[in-house]
């Protein structure tokens, strides 16, 4: 390269931490401007990327007239356009028509070369000279009117938020789409090696981005050794080796979009017992490292501002720039190599292994050290305090399984550091707590608000989808507890129970850094808010890859209601991300753990009934198959006898299960089912209606020509309407009718009330137990064939009627009689409300 210029003396080597320029040819424009004043200058790439959701940014880029116009900020994301249209071989309907239509609306950039990749693309940009994304929103903010259509901007995994908060801010909308990740290039340290040995320690070194200061500077520190002083720490904006005129054409000739990064990186992977050991602490398996530095971070502090600062500071004492809040100085890493030998270490990595389900060796192994670099939630795993409801939780549930538990007490260390964490929360954010029924601190109130807060929207999925996923994974909370969970984005924020959001690095003025890509992927703060690491690649429910969102905030939310980590395999609240089944559950474990602090579901219902069908078999034989419903209001739950629980995703719609019939409840149905007879019947106020199995819906008309519904008082003469709720016994034929504190059995085969009837209920269902009886005014009837026994329900009680297996072992039981009232909800398990407003979300 000097040959071209055999005049100038060499001056200086400058090592440039930088990525080549793609879809430009030519030699780097740096590496032309440095060699023509006669420095050598080396360029080693700093980033790998890969692109990801080409096919939706296709989807996009063929639909114009969905957006008002385009952003790009960066080539890399011109580029994914490019490939889209290659991979696709639309480039000639791009041609044709596509381009126009973009070109009719407006095309923003951020800098000269993202504008001319633009160009090449057909397209006609504007802000090629604006430098950088703040200048670009500025314009754009100038020229859009708050549309209704937004702008769509393909970008990278690195959140710029410049722009958006910029745009969101002024009430220009903007759709944002993931088109690539950026992580640290996987020859980065290698080629830094063979620099150093090939070329020697450079005079000069150019960081181009703050991912550049964040993956080279620790590695260029100790390559260089004694020699680092001897550097001239640059980077562009303190670019002092050339003249300040040429910083300044080389500041304008690059697009600064990245400048904004530094917030994201890679987390560091687990790779010694020293790494292992920050680990350990960090997860509350041992004393914390260096822990006090991460308390009370200032979180009003510009993040930019502080990077400048950090960096200056660096260059001025020739230091690192901190890493991570785990990476400690120099000096003390030597202190903690020694100690990695303890037995704290030994004692933290076993209790980890065990946890984990792994070998338990105590020494750091190959599995060790795959299971520490998997995806996890960021609370700690050990939690001691008894004062708080996640160890009140861990300490009961421990009790049926209680190998599958970690064994805490012995561990003061953590349990000093959970104290503290929780310390740290409850003064940071002072909540009403409470000490439930069961003794331990929950919500105190059972409708919960929550928001998706407006400055931590995530990068990757629309705010609809992300509001979306939130409302479902409250909803399965509630679905097994009694607690409702309403989205409120009016209220002020301090109202508002649990806030949500995601962040990349130091975020949301949360006391926690995240730590890049990989390992941690959300905490949660006790009784308050969810924070989700942005770097991870967050995917909607059926999306087959990446880190279902739904999954994790299903147990983030677990944790702000009070749960601690259970190590059960099918439970949500195990600390690692578990990747397969893209569709679960809540797991017993987890259904008893929330129960145990909010307590069971109860209230009362319009009526209960064993739904039965037949259905024929491949071989002609008809099989009968009954499931339980239970119904209130306008809404009902299966239940599943054999697993003892509702269906997932109940209540559903009462419309959803029987078309026809009244939308706002029912008083009973009644299936009357005898050799002669099949017929299925619903019941409301005086009105009666008769189902159609087969055809799903209930018949306009009874065979004789009279439509439905009919009264009551026609179609079962005697019976007084309207009726409380009734039953069909087999044993007898008759349909059992309550009113009040009267029963009336009629008589099918005969049409007519049997004699005798109506009669008192305590007459007909006399109590077993003396006063122990639902006096009238029965919500349910219900034979169970389940349990081949009648029950009838009143509010949150139930009576079973003795039968005549219970009269075989007991002679001396009445006949019919009632047997001492149990609560519905220890019976019969999980039928919970949910808010209204979570009702219309399945099915
Ligand atoms: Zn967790
Ligand atoms: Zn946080």
């Amino acid at each position: 390269m000097s040959s071209r210029h055999p005049l100038v003396r060499v001056k200086m080597h400058v090592l440039l931490l930088k990525e080549p320029r793609d879809g430009e040819s030519g030699p780097d424009p740096y590496i032309k401007e440095l060699v023509s004043h006669g420095h050598k200058a080396t360029l080693i790439p700093v980033l790998s990327f890969k692109f990801v959701s080409l096919n939706t940014l296709s989807d996009k880029l063929f639909q114009p007239e969905k957006h008002k116009g385009l952003v790009f900020t960066s080539p890399r994301a011109v580029e994914a356009v490019k490939m889209c249209l290659e991979a696709e071989e639309r480039r000639e309907e791009w041609n044709s028509s596509v381009k126009d239509k973009w070109n009719n609306k407006s095309i923003y950039v951020v800098g000269k070369a993202t504008g001319a990749l633009v160009r090449n693309l057909g397209l006609n940009p504007l802000g090629e000279d604006t430098g950088t994304a703040e200048v670009l929103s500025r314009v754009i903010i100038e020229r859009e009117d708050t549309n209704i259509l937004p702008l769509f901007f393909p970008c990278g995994s690195i959140k710029r938020e410049v722009l958006p908060t910029a745009l969101r801010e002024n009430g220009v909308p903007l759709e944002t789409l993931t088109v690539y990740q950026t992580a640290e290039h996987p020859d980065l340290e290698k080629n830094l090696k063979n620099y150093f040995t090939e070329q020697g320690t450079p005079v000069s070194i150019a960081f181009f981005s703050p991912s550049g200061v964040k993956f080279c500077l620790e590695v260029v520190r100790r390559l260089s050794g004694d020699h680092l002083t001897q550097i001239k720490l640059i980077i562009l904006l303190f670019w002092t080796s050339i003249g300040s005129a040429d910083a300044e054409k080389l500041f304008h000739n690059r697009d600064h979009s990245d400048v904004q990064a530094l917030s994201s990186h890679q987390a560091e992977v687990i790779t010694d017992t020293y790494t292992a050991e920050v680990y350990l602490s960090r997860y509350g398996f041992m004393k914390p490292v260096n822990w006090e530095e991460i308390q009370f971070e200032d979180p009003h502090t510009n993040f930019n501002d502080d990077f400048v600062d950090e960096l200056q500071a660096t260059i001025r004492e020739g230091n690192s720039v901190p890493r991570s809040r785990d990476t400690p100085k120099d000096g003390d890493r030597d202190e903690h190599t020694t100690q990695t030998e303890s037995e704290a270490f030994v004692s933290a990595l076993t209790e980890f292994q065990k946890v984990s389900g792994l070998p338990v060796t105590g020494v750091f192994d190959e599995a060790t050290k795959l299971a520490m670099n998997k995806p996890r939630c960021g609370v700690p795993d050990m939690e001691i305090d008894l004062n708080t409801p996640a160890a009140a939780a861990s300490d009961i549930l421990s009790s049926p399984t209680s190998d599958s538990f970690n064994e805490t007490g012995s561990n003061s260390t953590a349990m000093r550091r959970r104290k503290r964490h929780l310390a740290a929360l409850v003064s940071k954010r002072r909540r009403k707590r409470d000490v439930g029924e069961t003794g331990y601190m929950a919500f105190s109130k059972k409708v919960l608000r929550w928001r998706l807060i407006g400055e931590g929207y995530s990068s990757q999925l629309s705010v609809e989808e992300q509001r979306f996923i939130f409302r479902q994974a409250f909803r399965m909370w509630s679905e097994v507890s009694p607690l409702e969970f309403v989205e409120d984005t009016r209220s002020p924020l301090e109202d508002v129970d649990i806030r949500l959001g995601f962040g990349t690095g130091r975020h949301l003025g949360c006391n926690q850094r995240f730590d890049g890509t990989g390992q941690e992927f959300a905490h949660a703060w006790f009784l308050g808010d969810i924070h989700f690491d942005d770097d991870e690649h967050f995917t909607g429910p059926n999306a087959g890859s990446g880190i279902s969102l739904l999954k994790v905030a299903v147990h983030e939310i677990g944790h702000v209601l009070g749960l601690p980590h259970i190590y059960r395999p099918g439970s949500i609240m195990q600390p690692s991300y578990l990747p397969h089944e893209s569709g679960f559950e809540m797991d017993w474990m987890d259904r008893k753990a929330v129960q145990h602090l909010y307590g069971g579901c109860k209230g009362r219902f319009n009526t209960v009934f064993d739904w039965i069908r037949k259905e024929k078999t491949p071989y002609g034989e008809v099989a009968i198959r009954f499931n339980t419903y239970f119904v209130r209001d306008g809404w009902y739950w299966l239940y599943e006898n054999r697993n003892n629980r509702t269906r997932y995703g109940d209540p559903v719609a009462l419309q959803a299960g029987w078309r026809g019939i009244p939308v706002d409840g029912v008083d009973a149905h009644v299936h009357v089912w005898s050799r002669r007879r099949d017929a299925v019947y619903f019941f409301k106020g005086t009105q009666f209606w008769r189902y159609d199995g087969e055809n799903d819906v209930v018949f306009r008309q009874d065979p004789e020509g009279r439509r439905y519904p009919r009264l009551i008082s026609k179609g079962f003469p005697g019976v007084s309407s309207p009726i409380d709720t009734a039953f069909y016994d087999r044993r007898d034929s008759h349909i059992y009718f309550f009113k009040n504190t009267l029963v009336y059995a009629f008589d099918v085969e005969a049409n007519s009330l049997a004699r005798g009837f109506p009669k008192n209920i305590r007459d007909v269902f006399p109590a077993v137990a003396s006063g122990d009886h639902p006096d009238g005014n029965i919500d349910a009837a219900y034979f169970s064939y389940t349990h081949n026994a009648v029950f009838l329900l009143k509010g949150a009680r139930f009576w079973q009627v003795v039968g005549s297996r219970d009269r075989w072992r007991r002679p001396s039981l009445p006949r019919n009689g009632l047997l001492p009232h149990k609560e519905v909800h220890r019976h019969w398990f999980d039928i919970c409300n949910v808010h209204p407003t979570a009702l219309k979300l399945t099915r």
